[in-house]
């Protein structure tokens, strides 16, 4: 009988599984973009996958300086 350390899985992962308004489909690690303006209208917040972040240049929402 061997005790194992391992630490087991990690419990948090970053990644979150969501729609992607982007490429219209389900993708791991979406984030929250805020793409809609709110000039006219209460505005929209949508989610963006890694690609698509990258692709179009978005930021998360949470990482807009405020
Ligand atoms: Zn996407």
């Amino acid at each position: 009988m061997a005790e194992s350390t391992q630490p087991g899985t990690p419990a948090t992962t970053p990644t979150s599984w969501g729609w992607c308004a982007w490429h219209q489909s389900y993708a791991r690690g979406v984030r929250l973009i805020r793409a809609i303006e709110q000039g006219s209208g209460p505005g929209a917040s949508l989610f963006a996958c890694g690609p698509c972040r990258k692709t179009h240049n978005l930021t998360p929402l949470a990482d807009l300086p405020l």
